[in-house]
């Protein structure tokens, strides 16, 4: 059963939220994982092979559920020191909920968070609010303040959301955040929206110089780096993931019913696998590899969204992240400057 080689899991510790936010397509079914569950998908984890891997606690709001969430962190804490692998455990979060009694829990801890942002204030307030519309800009800048006074800057990322109603002045909100002091961010397009030919065209353009920005900066001493870039250079598996992709290698995601899934989007009454019962019964043979072995045993997991424009988006993104590590990568060979950079960012947050 161990023989999976799996680099990315994926734990939603629950179904809710505080936020309504008009975009989201999460929905929201009021339940928490079982600390049962989270044991288990963790053995499993962090027992397959590799040494290099990443734990995320993403989608819903996993602040509401603060005491589970203090038990799954624990656990995964303890479970990883013992393994002795280079696993890194993060979160992503509306940070809503955040204060310095959280914020001391998460260091203690060592763990790596992101915070979820659109950075225009008009934008954002339209499309992050509470359930009674309440804007939430103001609270979640206040929590930034919070983060970037008490927390370390090599642990933190602003997961720059961008819609296709901010997408014009991206460039020109990078430049503040990276002004403000974030070092990090991930260039998250909003997925359950319609990007247009001119909006791809807009995001794809400010991506490309955000990317020239960030090349550029690593002859600076304030280096800055994307999420990314990261994850391309500390697992050099990104570019694969275009070929193939299995539940039994590199990634997965875990539902809160302990159900197998590659995405959110993935209903549970579509029969995915579930960890409770499938380890019990052992029932997976195959350490696959390539579509030529496969035995079939998977579901369709291939669901995303059916809308391709927001795909196109994420595949520039990708394919820009391959490319640039690569030339970092190039230059380090006979670069110091870019060797150190490499080493940095790899222990950066790598989303
Ligand atoms: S904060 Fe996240 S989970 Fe909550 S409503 Fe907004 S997009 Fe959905």
């Amino acid at each position: 059963m161990f023989d999976k080689e799996v680099y990315n899991l994926k734990i939603n510790v629950n179904n809710i939220c505080n936020l309504n936010c008009s975009y989201c397509f999460l929905e929201k079914w009021m339940k928490e994982i079982s600390i049962d569950i989270v044991e288990k998908s963790l053995d499993f984890f962090i027992n397959s092979k590799w040494n290099k891997k990443i734990i995320r606690i993403y989608w819903w709001e996993p602040l509401l559920s603060f005491d589970l969430l203090k038990k799954t962190i624990i656990i995964a804490h303890n479970k990883i020191k013992e393994s002795k692998k280079d696993i890194m455990l993060t979160i992503c979060s509306n940070w809503i909920l955040l204060d310095i009694d959280k914020i001391e829990f998460f260091k203690k801890y060592g763990v790596y968070f992101a915070l979820s942002y659109l950075w225009n204030r008009n934008i954002h307030n339209k499309f992050r609010k509470y359930k009674n519309w309440k804007w939430t800009y103001d609270i979640v800048r206040n929590k930034m303040v919070l983060i970037l006074k008490y927390y370390s800057n090599d642990k933190v990322a602003l997961a720059f959301d961008v819609h296709t109603e901010n997408v014009g002045s991206f460039y020109k909100d990078y430049k503040e955040i990276i002004n403000l002091w974030f070092d990090t961010i991930n260039i998250a397009p909003i997925v359950w929206i319609k990007w247009t030919k001119s909006s791809i065209y807009e995001m794809y353009k400010n991506m490309v110089k955000v990317f020239m920005r960030v090349y550029h900066s690593i002859w600076s001493h304030n280096p800055l780096y994307l999420c990314t870039i990261n994850r391309e250079l500390r697992y050099w598996e990104l570019s694969k993931n275009f070929s193939w992709n299995c539940i039994f290698f590199k990634y997965f995601e875990l539902g809160v019913n302990g159900d197998i899934i590659f995405t959110p989007f993935w209903k549970s009454n579509k029969n995915a696998w579930n960890i409770l019962t499938w380890i019990n019964k052992e029932l997976i043979l195959c350490n696959n590899h390539n579509m030529s072995k496969c035995l079939q045993c998977s579901r369709d997991y291939s669901y995303w969204n059916n809308d391709n424009s927001v795909n196109e988006i994420i595949n520039r993104r990708n394919l820009l992240s391959i490319k640039f590590a690569k030339l970092i990568k190039e230059k380090a060979e006979n670069n110091i400057i870019f060797e150190n950079y490499i080493q940095k960012a790899i222990n950066k947050m790598p989303f």
